[in-house]
């Protein structure tokens, strides 16, 4: 077994109160040599982040809404604690980059963690990237800011992980000279992948979240049942390892043991297995390159039985179809069905809107929206804003096409 070092890690955990927050403190809780806590961040669940900071004595905690701060920094005052209190996205950038710490847990949802994800690349952590959206919202700009901040980048996404592991060790961002041909990324097709087609009008927000595998927080939980989620991980692959989106196929795979696949040019196929628990990536990429233990089952390949892949059914899952097109249409369309499908599934969580006006809504926002590539943070986010806007604007319209159906982005996949 691997020693602990002398000198821990320090850590900011951006989002340490949602779900990948919470198992990163859970594998850091195992090894108290190993790892030092310096900054914990929440947007506005401050009884978790007080219980957290009497647990791990961060030197920092950040609050987004500063009413919510100012409640927060009397509960630390009472409880004790020396913590200083922060507040908004300044305070997240100013976490994300502090010359004490060493790596940075990128784990707020959506374009929210984009801000402070760029100031870790900048000044040169090492990132574990759970937030997607960053990539996706920003591919070339965030490769850009990692690359010349000199951070060291190591995926969460299980997906993105398990590629990562299953790459060579000297993999240089060259994917031929690496003879890889493929990525395969697997799906787990989500609560719906067999429901009938004329049932998915009625699906409530519970419905969508229980996911038949994994816990994950109520984003991107709706985003796995709708398969944007995976259309975003395409994306986010196409800028994690700079793979041409012809090389990326998605296969369902309900049983969630095959986290993703390397093809090679020799027709190797190289995968990472493991029961579907987020401390496995998460503690691949605290350690890495050594190895620790976090609490994770050991994989019982006799008792879990079939394992089946399958081909995504573009019909079922419009959103997969609309992510892909965006992809090959370009950065700007991808910042746009990231706003729009944020705002949609935010809408459909509140109730405002059916589980298939998803799609309806973010086909109807991307093809009413120039989109050109940006190529500064201000440009990101000016064209998130207008995405955002329409979405929110965006009624319920019965001349647009309706789903479940075939989207233009299927008949042109
Ligand atoms: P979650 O909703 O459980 O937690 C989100 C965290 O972000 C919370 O700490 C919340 O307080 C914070 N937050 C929310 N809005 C914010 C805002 N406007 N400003 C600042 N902070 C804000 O989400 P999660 O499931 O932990 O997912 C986090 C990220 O990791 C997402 O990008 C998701 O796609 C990605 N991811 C999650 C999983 C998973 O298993 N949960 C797997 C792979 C990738
Ligand atoms: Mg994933």
């Amino acid at each position: 077994m691997t020693q602990d070092r002398a000198q821990p890690q320090r850590l900011t955990i951006l989002g340490s109160t949602g779900s990948i927050g919470v198992s990163t403190l859970d594998v850091v809780s195992r090894h108290p040599q190993r790892f030092h806590v310096a900054a914990l961040t929440s947007n506005l669940r401050i009884d978790t982040l007080l219980e957290q900071c009497k647990r791990f004595n961060p030197e920092y905690a950040v609050v987004m809404d500063a009413a919510a701060a100012r409640v927060f920094e009397q509960r630390v005052v009472e409880a004790g604690l020396q913590t200083r209190v922060l507040c908004g996205t300044e305070a997240l950038e100013k976490v994300a980059s502090l010359p004490e710490v060493d790596t940075v847990m990128a784990a707020i949802v959506g374009i929210a963690g984009l801000r402070p994800t760029l100031a870790a690349a900048a000044s040169g952590k090492k990132l574990l990237l759970a937030n997607k959206e960053s990539l996706v919202t920003a591919g070339a700009l965030f490769m850009d800011t990692v690359r010349a901040g000199g951070a060291r980048l190591l995926p969460i996404d299980s997906e993105h992980n398990a590629v990562f592991q299953s790459l060579p060790g000297n993999f240089n961002g060259d994917l031929n000279a690496s003879g890889v041909r493929r990525i395969l990324l697997t799906a787990s097709g989500g609560p719906f992948r067999t429901t009938p087609l004329n049932q998915l009008v009625n699906v409530t927000p519970d419905q969508a979240c229980a996911h038949p595998n994994w816990v994950m927080g109520r984003k991107i939980s709706v985003d796995s049942a709708t398969m944007m989620n995976k259309g975003l991980e395409v994306i986010e692959t196409h800028w994690l390892f700079s793979v041409p989106p012809g090389c990326i196929e998605v296969v369902v795979h309900p049983e969630s043991i095959v986290h993703s696949m390397v093809e090679y040019v020799d027709g190797s196929v190289i995968a990472q297995l493991g029961n579907p628990d987020m401390r496995t990536p998460i503690a691949h990429a605290l350690a890495y390159p050594e190895r620790i233990a976090n609490g994770v089952n050991f994989l019982d390949l006799t008792s879990t039985g079939t394992l089946r892949f399958e081909k995504p059914d573009l019909r079922r899952f419009p959103c997969l179809a609309l992510a892909l097109d965006a992809l090959r249409t370009g950065q700007g369309a991808a910042t746009v069905i990231n706003a729009a499908n944020e705002v949609a599934v935010a809408r459909f969580l509140g109730g405002a809107l059916g589980y298939m006006d998803i799609p309806r809504l973010i086909e109807s926002v991307l093809t009413s929206t120039h989109a050109p590539a940006a190529h500064s943070l201000a440009e990101v986010l000016e064209l998130d804003r207008v995405a955002r806007e329409r979405a929110q604007k965006w009624t319920v319209q019965t001349k647009l096409p309706a789903y479940p159906g075939t989207p233009r982005a299927v008949a042109r996949s």
